[in-house]
């Protein structure tokens, strides 16, 4: 007997070549079964979603959650389970001096998984500059937190922007690499100097440092430090970085995601691997927006839906290194699903900069299902509700 049974939904999952309509079965937290008809009375519990999509549980590879701790921080529910979300990559809210609340605070208290980047900066993301000397750096320690919470932490995250640029130039990067490196995790970078002081030319010195494996986090960015060059070409360094194996995230954030960056380097055929929020409190200003509307940016953008799913699971799972039970409903795997909605209409998508697009799909959330367990979509991190603005 299954413990549920999701019913008639169409199943997009590109990590099998799934998409047609098929039923899932579920038990002991795991998925059992994913096949046409799977009989109603197989079950004690079953959801009918005729109509819906259902696909891996959505992986948000970039999000601040440490929530009552950094000013910035998101309660994890609201933009996670609660949001059709079911995993979240907090992304250097913390590091070495203030990660222990995350443990102690934040994670016993959400029903969305967790998986943190530990910051460079031994406060993390706690002040604004982050950081402002490079007594900021405490190499030892941020190896040693990541030694000691295995499992939680999955790699070191570093900000490419003012004043830390100017004050230890390409030796904060530098560290951390090297702190990355020693504990055998990869290294998540912010590109795009948000306070738009230092060399623009600083990404062709930072992308070869990074390995197979490492994030180019806010791909689209257009602030100085992007993978743009003066005339709009993208960096050879982006393309050979692209060709190791390195991630590119668009990280969309308050300040870092530009629809005419991001056309002008899809056109030069450099495509990113994953989508993510970069969600942050205030959540709910104009350009912060949940993942589901990311999706709906990335259809907009003429990306086709399975795309856009393996942007949202295949790829952020074995970027976060999580890919041996997450981003897939193969047979086996934790059941974590979500249960979406593509809403036909004039939609409106903006991004950071007020430019618009069109978008004739809007993807809304209806429902995660977390290690087998149901949650519904609730308000979400906007107050207009869930669908983006008719055109
Ligand atoms: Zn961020």
């Amino acid at each position: 007997m299954y413990d549920l049974l999701i019913k008639g939904a169409t199943v997009v999952d590109p990590s099998q070549s799934i998409h047609g309509v098929n039923d899932i079965a579920i038990e002991d937290g795991k998925i059992a079964r994913v096949a046409p008809d799977i009989p109603a009375a197989e079950a004690s519990q079953v959801l009918e979603v005729k109509g819906k999509v259902v696909t891996p549980g959505l992986i948000d590879l970039h999000t601040h959650v440490f929530a009552g701790v950094n000013a910035n921080g998101v309660d994890p529910n609201i933009g996670g389970v609660r949001a059709g979300v079911t995993t979240m990559v907090d992304a250097g809210s913390s590091g070495c001096d203030t990660f222990g609340g995350f443990p102690r605070h934040i994670l016993p208290n959400t029903d969305t998984e967790i998986i943190c980047f530990l910051h460079i900066c031994r406060t993390g993301l706690a002040t604004t500059p982050d950081i402002f000397s490079p007594a900021s750096i405490d190499l030892d320690h941020t190896i040693q937190t990541i030694t000691e919470n295995r499992g939680i932490i999955s790699g070191v995250k570093a900000r490419m922007v003012s004043p830390a640029l100017e004050i230890m130039g390409m030796e904060m990067p530098r560290l951390a690499k090297r702190a990355a490196k020693e504990a055998g995790v990869p290294l998540m970078v912010h590109i795009g100097d948000t306070e738009k002081r230092y060399d623009a030319n600083v990404i062709r010195e930072l992308l070869p440092i990074l390995e197979q494996g490492d994030i180019v986090t806010h791909y689209f960015t257009a602030n100085p430090g992007g993978v743009l060059d003066a005339d709009g070409k993208l960096v050879p360094e982006a393309r050979e970085a692209h060709e190791r194996g390195v991630w590119l995230d668009t990280a969309h954030g308050r300040m870092n995601f530009s629809f005419a960056v991001g056309e002008r380097v899809i056109d030069q055929g450099v495509l990113p691997h994953c989508i993510s929020t970069d969600l942050t409190l205030p959540g709910r200003a104009r350009t912060v927006h949940s993942m589901t509307e990311m999706m709906t940016r990335f259809l907009a953008m003429g990306f086709t839906f399975d795309q856009i799913v393996t942007m949202c699971t295949e790829n952020p799972a074995q970027a976060a290194g999580i890919s041996d039970r997450l981003g897939t409903l193969h047979p086996g795997k934790q059941a974590d699903l979500s249960i979406l909605d593509i809403q036909e209409g004039d939609w409106i998508v903006y991004d950071v900069i007020g430019d618009s697009r069109k978008a004739d799909r809007a993807v809304t959330p209806v429902m995660s299902i977390k290690r087998g367990q149901p949650y519904e979509a609730a308000w979400g991190p906007r107050p207009w509700g869930w669908a983006p603005d008719t055109a």
